[in-house]
């Protein structure tokens, strides 16, 4: 049995996160029960792009404040870190930057916690690793005594949704987490790799920041929903299936928690973990909007379809298209871009769509509105051919 515990908590502000997060170690067992005394521990929030808390793109400032704040009175030595997107390369000068931009550089000094600027990273062997037998983390995840995951619950164009299991990912240093979306464009390939990845770092405690969600077009251009409330658990695949249930989706639609099922992380039918606390009754929201990706029976479908005809599947799946009036240029996608099929004309950018391998990677990077995902003409022939196959059988 695995226990998640979901916690009330309506609005953020220093005490009413720490009563919140508090309570949620709590009924898990206790922050004695996760670190020691002493122990260097690297707490990891969901920078994703630097963002101020209320756009909900971050994890809130007041949830980090809240943890450090119990692992520093526990005796423990803690450090802030995180690779933010792919997107930008991010230097020392750049990462304290955004810190104060996410509130962090603020929590650190009121707490006397440190935090990471180093951004080298280190190859780590993974050798019980099911796909990935290597990763490039960033430095610190290797030399402390203990990960603890703080993320923010939001939707994801790729994976359906990012909580636990998919903030790990900022382990992996800067611009090599574009290689993994090249190397497996899959999203349960790309899940699986996630899997690896949470396998080796173990995190000793995951809490999830549901206070206030994003919905929509997440991880970034999405929209803030209160959802009023704090998950913890010491397994990340667990804590996902919470959260997926707090936000109205299947848990087995989730790529990444198929991959977990499928390593045996959670047993197939979800029976193995518990909730405690308030109780996902009076708390889950039924409305919350998905990616469109998702939403739109674009991935669910693509996931089928790219098993048995890729040109198809490409064709269904939604694309990335340029709004030409929002592009300022910056040139973020086509860093981020793990196939190097953007290229900027006239300061705007432009995709090459025939090596693109909607991975959705630019989406993601994007910081202007600059990208939407829509279907090209042959995706929307294909959902014409396939509505119309699904009247007929649902006539039949
Ligand atoms: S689409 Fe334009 S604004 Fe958006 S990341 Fe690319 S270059 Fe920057
Ligand atoms: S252009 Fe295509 S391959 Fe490149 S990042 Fe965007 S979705 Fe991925």
């Amino acid at each position: 049995m695995t226990d998640v515990s979901l916690v009330r908590c309506e609005e953020y502000g220093r005490e009413n996160a720490y009563g919140a997060v508090t309570r949620a170690i709590d009924l898990i067992g206790g922050v004695g029960r996760f670190v020691r005394p002493g122990e260097r521990v690297l707490v990891k929030p969901n920078i994703l792009h630097p963002s101020s808390p209320d756009k909900a793109v971050c994890t809130h400032p007041d949830i980090i404040h809240a943890v450090c704040r119990l692992l520093r009175e526990h005796g423990c030595e803690v450090l802030i870190a995180d690779s933010p997107g792919a997107g930008s390369v991010y230097g020392p000068s750049q990462m304290e930057k955004a810190y104060e931009t996410t509130g962090y550089g603020q929590v650190a000094r009121d707490l006397g916690v440190e935090l990471n600027v180093d951004v080298s990273s280190l190859m780590v062997q993974n050798p019980g690793g099911m796909l990935i037998k290597m990763f490039p983390l960033i430095k610190p995840a290797t030399q402390v005594d203990a990960i603890v995951i703080v993320s923010k619950l939001k939707t994801h164009s790729l994976t359906y949704m990012t909580a636990g299991t998919k903030n790990a990912f900022g382990l992996v240093a800067g611009m090599e987490k574009a290689t993994f979306h090249g190397r497996l464009p899959d999203p349960d390939d790309f899940a699986r790799m996630l899997v690896d990845l949470n396998e080796l770092v173990r995190p000793r405690l995951e809490i999830i920041d549901a206070v206030l969600a994003m919905e929509g077009g997440g991880p970034y251009s999405g929209s803030p929903r209160k959802i009023g409330a704090v998950l913890a658990s010491d397994s990340y695949a667990a804590i996902d299936v919470v959260a997926a249930k707090l936000i109205g989706i299947e848990p087995m639609d989730v790529p990444t928690i198929r991959a977990a099922v499928e390593r045996g992380v959670l047993k197939s039918g979800l029976e193995d973990v518990v909730v405690k606390g308030d109780g996902l009754e009076g708390l889950a929201v039924k409305d919350f909007k998905g990616p469109p990706t998702y939403d739109e029976g674009g991935m669910k479908g693509l996931n089928v379809l790219v098993k048995k005809a890729t040109a198809l599947a490409k064709a269904y799946a939604l694309r990335p298209e340029i709004i030409k009036r929002n592009c300022t240029g910056c040139g973020r996608c086509e860093r981020s871009c793990p196939m190097n099929v953007i290229k900027m004309r006239k300061g705007v950018a432009r995709i090459m769509y025939r090596r693109c391998i909607r991975c959705y990677t630019c989406h993601e990077m994007c910081t202007s509105a600059a990208i939407e995902l829509k279907r090209g003409l042959g995706g929307r022939m294909a959902v014409m051919i396939f509505e119309r196959r699904n009247r007929v059988e649902g006539a039949r």
